[in-house]
């Protein structure tokens, strides 16, 4: 069997409730220190991991001792409030000692679903990476009510693995892998190791079980499949109930592989060419454009004009002098701090905002340069 895990270097590992924690006996240590130990070694070869845990709601109901049965919203926020606790403690003892600091990261729908919100959580999922801090990373289940929020971890986990470029999302649950039918319903039903495109086949085949103690069955693990792998990220579905669920991965134990259809920057760029709506304008110099034809961000120095109304994480549209479109991108400041910037250096931000700034007013990651606007033979480009 090949190594699933070959090669991937940013993984979210997405771990189910019923892996975590008992109904009788609570957290379930040795599964986690085996996990922590797998973990710290995927770090030790250079990885970066983020974890999505599941787990607050049914462990603090444990901890508060409440009854069986279906919480009320207010039951269950203040059983996550009391297990979240718990739940990070744990995540901080099982990778402590080997070494790893543990970052919690409590977010909600808006904060993946609103632009400015979700650059604000992207550079700090990403600044924790950069620390090499594990994320563990849960929705805020205390103040998210039941309107406006994901409700399982499974969609979540691919949010935050689409925000992030993870070339991995690991959904570590009960169950090991896609069936043509439910397998405890269907003696005939066989398992599909690999799945390139989900089709409606794919999507009747998953149904809409779940188990008693997480909320998603395979229909949100297909939810998941289909955003991750549209923005470029692999996904697996494997049963984590085993010791060392990543080294089981690797000796190629029974899972899904559901393949990404594109690489993630592509996928980013290509989403924000197709974006209609731009608020912005930026005007730019022969330098910038250059520099972005080149694949370089776009420096504050190189804006000679800024049109519009807009917010940090808009869409804006940048021309170069002639007034033709060269590119379009995320930009990193709203307009009335874009409009103090333009054509300063990077050393000269900090002292016109009063805060440090980004150097770039779009990242090159944020951006889709369409070179074909640009008359410029590409044997001419230097990387400014
Ligand atoms: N966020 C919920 C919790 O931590 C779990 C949601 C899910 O099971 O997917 O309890």
């Amino acid at each position: 069997m090949t190594d699933l895990l070959h090669g991937y270097r940013r993984i979210v590992i997405k771990i189910g409730s019923s892996l975590l924690v008992d109904r009788e006996r609570g957290l379930k240590r040795t599964w986690l220190e085996s996990l922590g130990e797998d973990i710290a070694r995927l770090v030790g070869e250079g990885r970066e991991i983020l974890v999505v845990s599941s787990g607050a709601i049914a462990l603090g109901r444990k901890i508060l001792r409440m009854d069986p049965g279906p919480l009320r919203l207010e039951e269950s926020q203040a059983a996550a409030s009391v297990g979240q606790i718990a739940l990070s403690r744990t995540y901080l003892e099982i990778l402590s000692r080997h070494g790893i600091e543990v970052g919690q990261v409590l977010l909600t729908l808006g904060d993946t679903e609103e632009r400015r919100r979700y650059l604000n959580a992207r550079a700090t999922i990403s600044t924790l990476l950069a620390l090499k801090a594990v994320p563990v990373i849960n929705e805020n289940d205390t103040v998210a009510t039941s309107e406006i929020r994901y409700g399982d971890n499974d969609r979540l986990a691919a949010r935050v693995a689409t925000m992030i470029d993870a070339d991995l999302l690991i959904l570590l649950s009960d169950v090991d892998g896609l069936y043509t039918a439910p397998p405890l319903l269907d003696p005939n039903a066989s398992h599909i190791p690999l799945v390139e495109h989900i089709t409606p086949e794919i999507d009747k085949m998953a149904g809409s079980a779940g188990s008693e103690l997480s909320r998603g069955g395979m229909k949100t693990k297909i939810d998941a499949a289909r955003i991750a792998t549209s923005a470029g990220t692999d996904m697996i579905i494997t049963a984590g109930n085993r010791l060392y669920p990543m080294a089981a991965i690797e000796r190629g134990e029974r899972a899904t592989l559901f393949r990404a259809v594109d690489n993630p920057v592509a996928a980013r760029k290509r989403w924000i060419a197709g974006q209609l709506h731009a608020t912005g304008r930026l005007f730019v110099d022969a330098g910038a454009v250059k520099a972005l034809v080149g694949g370089m961000s776009l420096l504050s120095a190189g804006v000679t004009r800024v049109e519009g109304d807009f917010r940090r994480g808009d869409t804006v549209t940048v021309f170069d002098a002639a007034r033709r479109e060269i590119a379009r991108g995320l930009i990193a400041y709203d307009s009335d701090e874009a409009r103090l910037v333009a054509g300063l250096r990077s050393s000269e931000i900090g002292a016109v905002l009063g805060y440090e700034g980004r150097a770039a007013m779009i990242h090159r990651d944020d951006m889709a340069v369409d070179p074909g606007a640009v008359d410029m033979p590409g044997a001419q480009l230097t990387s400014a």
